[in-house]
């Protein structure tokens, strides 16, 4: 097989350029590790153009700008493992090559041994960075592209290592820029394989890297659904201790005013609807302003929580509704109960909070009492609740004027 140094030239300008067109293309607004990548390929191509040129044009091109070129290919390199290790660049550490190139290969531009040596000793150190690097942060990085990559640097390090060695020992003439040769052939056929590592291997790390921040996110989104579903349940528990909360009355426990309001308006239209009967209840305890007066408010609360329990317990059947009219007065709401259970329901409630005897030394009883007003709303009758409340109050009035401590019905 016959090889020439300009073909394999050709050969690895082209393969350069053609990387990186494609992976800018792919990483554009996307990687900014694969953009830089991209950049140190094409530099990687432009150096090659410049020594394809050799003897054509000035060797300040051909030597100084071929050589800057390629230590900039190898610090773009770095400043791509960097990015994508996440960590902060030193930049004078990656970058100082560039313009140390530079400055040798111009003062050395007539002394070959010396540049060639210079050169590949900072190239072989670049390469040994990047390979460093990747090495230190493998147990941080994911899958199998950092390998790829080590692999590339390591043959680079080693090509620039054999030619040191070859500048050394005399050997010149073995890696004269364009002189074909075995020596020059391995080294440019090794830079060719490690240009494929380097498109394989930069693709890989950089796609990888994307998948595990993806796989990373969706961890994240998963956590943050959990929460949120955590939050939304206790919100709906919140809301429902709110909702009952805004029906209950602080003081007894009982429905307040709105529940009462509410219940009678729905069970007064279920009434209607089924043709059964419906009783209210009205009931106000007796003397109370003197009970304040005689046991403080402190005590007349505690009064109020006890009748509230009575009639609670008093109103034994489920679809009774206890609860706080107002004030002293307490309402009960008695569906399917007729004009006879609301009298004995009454009465009953008016017995048990006798016998709970509380003492009420400024009630000609003795003890707290309540007094009842009854309405009940028969089938075929047309009352509006207000109606119905208006009734039991007047019937709460008639029981309070007959002598308290008794259930009248309106
Ligand atoms: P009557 O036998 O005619 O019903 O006389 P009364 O004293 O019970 O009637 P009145 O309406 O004059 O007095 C009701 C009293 O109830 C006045 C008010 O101070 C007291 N009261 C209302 N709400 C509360 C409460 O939440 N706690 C306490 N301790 N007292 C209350
Ligand atoms: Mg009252
Ligand atoms: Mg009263």
């Amino acid at each position: 097989m016959d090889v020439s140094v300009p073909t394999l030239f050709f050969v690895i300008i082209l393969i350069s350029f053609t990387l990186a067109c494609s992976i800018a293309v792919v990483a554009w607004r996307h990687s900014r590790e694969l953009l830089i990548w991209a950049w140190a390929l094409g530099v990687n191509a432009l150096a090659y153009v410049l020594f394809a040129l050799r003897g054509q044009v000035s060797d300040l091109w051909s030597v100084v700008g071929a050589n800057v070129a390629i230590a900039s290919t190898l610090a773009l390199f770095r400043a791509g493992i960097a990015c994508s290790q996440g960590g902060r660049l030193n930049w004078r550490r990656v970058y100082w090559p560039i313009p140390f190139v530079a400055i040798s290969f111009y003062a050395l531009l007539d002394n070959l041994p010396a540049r060639v040596s210079v050169g590949c000793l900072i190239f072989a150190w670049q390469s040994s960075d990047s390979f460093l690097a990747l090495i230190r942060r493998r147990g941080q990085t994911q899958g199998m592209g950092q390998y790829i990559l080590m692999v590339g640097f390591g043959l680079i390090a080693l090509v620039f290592l054999t030619r040191i060695a070859a500048a050394l020992s005399g050997h010149m003439h073995l890696i004269s820029i364009l002189t074909t040769n075995g020596v020059q052939i391995a080294t440019f056929f090794i830079a060719i394989i490690s240009l494929a590592l380097f498109g394989t291997g930069l693709t890989l790390m950089a796609h990888e890297r994307a998948m595990h921040e993806l796989a990373e996110s969706r961890a994240l989104l998963r956590q943050q659904n959990a929460m949120l579903q955590q939050y939304s349940t206790e919100l709906g528990i919140a809301n429902l201790r709110l909702g009952e909360l805004s029906l209950t009355d602080s003081l007894t426990g009982l429905g307040n005013r709105r529940r009462f309001d509410e219940g009678l308006q729905a069970e007064s239209v279920h009434a209607r609807r089924t043709g059964k009967p419906l009783a209210l209840l009205i009931a106000d305890v007796d003397y109370f302003k003197h009970y304040n007066d005689c046991y403080g408010h402190l005590g007349g609360d505690d009064c109020l929580l006890q009748v509230a329990q009575v009639l609670q317990g008093q109103s034994k059947r489920a679809a009774d509704l206890v609860a706080r009219y107002g004030g002293e007065e307490f309402s009960v709401i008695a569906s399917g109960t007729h004009r006879e259970g609301a009298l004995q329901l009454g009465e009953a409630l008016c017995r048990a909070v006798a016998e709970l005897a509380l003492p009420h030394v400024q009630s000609p009883h003795g003890r707290v009492t309540i007094s009842i007003g009854a309405a009940v709303l028969m089938p075929g009758d047309e009352l509006e609740p207000r109606t119905l409340i208006r009734l039991a109050d007047v019937a709460l009035y008639r029981a309070k004027s007959e002598g308290r401590n008794r259930v009248c019905l309106a």
